[in-house]
């Protein structure tokens, strides 16, 4: 047993079962003598880790055969360019769905290739924050794609609905969210997520495409950042992240034999139900910033009602094994990510100290 959880929104915590497996197979990869990481990307070993990591994903999220996985190296920031890139058209044009940090920033980063039409942007209701419903949008009809964030990592902010664009393809940035509940692919043209929040470590990243957006792209284009040459190469046109790729398939092995996607996101609701219920019930000592109708289910972010016991709440959190509580610089507060691999007993720990704390104080 390790001493601490870690509320850490990323690189987050993975599960013991995952680490302890890599640490068994660190110096002895399958009787290879060497390390997975020590051996070829070309070679027969490394290839089977990878096709196996790739089926396991398609299974676990039931991504038809029309859209190609793709392991790309770079985080999602590499993607809020990769998109603009890659599925801009003639005119140039693009909706985005403002609801947070993330999103602003893959705005910002999309600007500099087209123009960007922010269709939405998130709003605050009942004094609390709010991502506003879609007949409230300004979509355009000739937007090469529509692009949002469904969790909010930072404030805790998460869409309880996919967007409805048509045959304009849709376009999520998943990296917080990929993994913690049923999705259909099919409702998207694109997604992609950095893999250190549900995926595994920091390094990788995970696109799934649907094969019509598979275009060829300008010709200053780097090579690199063009999704046609990563698909027609299976994601091998160089070295890929190996070690990354290895724990990814870890974690998507692990997430079966925790019974699959749908059966984590039961366990996703009641973790999360636990921590928002008990901050309402609080509401003279705890507050959460976001509306009931969008919090997030990895991230809860919430405040003290008296912030000048913010510090003695995390200075306390870390000497009762609780750890990497503090909100994001921006934010403030306290942010508690509770990712798949939170085990029931980290939240539970977080809401006995959460209760003595208040009372104590
Ligand atoms: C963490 C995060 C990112 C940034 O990922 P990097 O791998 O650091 O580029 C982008 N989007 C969301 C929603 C995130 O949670």
């Amino acid at each position: 047993m390790r001493k601490v959880y870690n509320f850490s929104a990323g690189p987050a915590m993975l599960p013991e079962d995952v680490l302890l497996k890599a640490q068994a197979e660190m110096l002895d990869w399958n009787g290879t003598g060497m390390s997975i990481m020590e051996l070829g990307h070309r070679g027969p070993e490394f290839q089977e880790v990878a096709a196996q990591a790739e089926a396991d994903l398609r299974e676990l999220l039931f991504v038809p055969d029309d859209y190609q996985v793709l392991f790309l190296p770079g985080g999602a920031t590499t993607q809020f360019a990769m998109v603009p890139i890659n599925l801009l058209n003639e005119n140039k044009k693009a909706d985005y769905i403002e609801t947070g940090i993330w999103s602003a920033k893959a705005i910002e980063e999309a600007k500099r290739y087209g123009h960007v039409n922010i269709a939405a942007s998130l709003t605050e209701r009942d004094g609390l924050l709010y991502i506003p419903t879609q007949d409230e949008w300004h979509l355009s009809e000739d937007a090469a794609y529509v692009h949002y964030t469904p969790n909010e990592t930072i404030a805790g902010v998460e869409f309880q609905w996919v967007p409805e664009t048509g045959k304009i393809p849709l376009v999520a940035d998943m990296t917080s969210s990929i993994m913690s509940q049923p999705i259909d692919v099919k409702q998207y043209g694109l997604i992609y997520a950095g893999a250190q929040k549900n995926i595994g470590q920091a390094g990788i990243t995970i696109v799934i495409i649907r094969d019509e957006l598979i275009k060829s792209s300008l010709f200053l284009t780097p090579t690199l950042y063009q999704y046609k040459v990563h698909a027609e190469h299976h994601s091998f046109y160089n070295t890929p992240p190996t070690y990354s790729w290895y724990i990814a398939g870890l974690m998507f092995a692990w997430t079966k034999q925790q019974g699959g996607v749908a059966k984590i996101y039961q366990q996703n609701k009641k973790k999360a139900a636990m921590l928002y219920d008990y901050i309402d019930q609080h509401l003279d000592f705890y507050q959460c910033q976001v509306h009931p109708d969008c919090r997030s289910l990895m991230n809860i972010s919430f405040s003290l009602s008296n912030e000048k016991l913010t510090d003695a709440f995390l200075t306390e959190a870390e000497k009762n094994g609780l750890t990497n509580l503090r909100g994001h610089r921006i934010a403030g507060g306290v942010r508690a990510s509770i990712y798949n691999a939170m085990p029931m007993e980290g939240v539970e720990a977080l809401l006995h100290f959460m209760d003595a704390f208040r009372l104590s104080s």
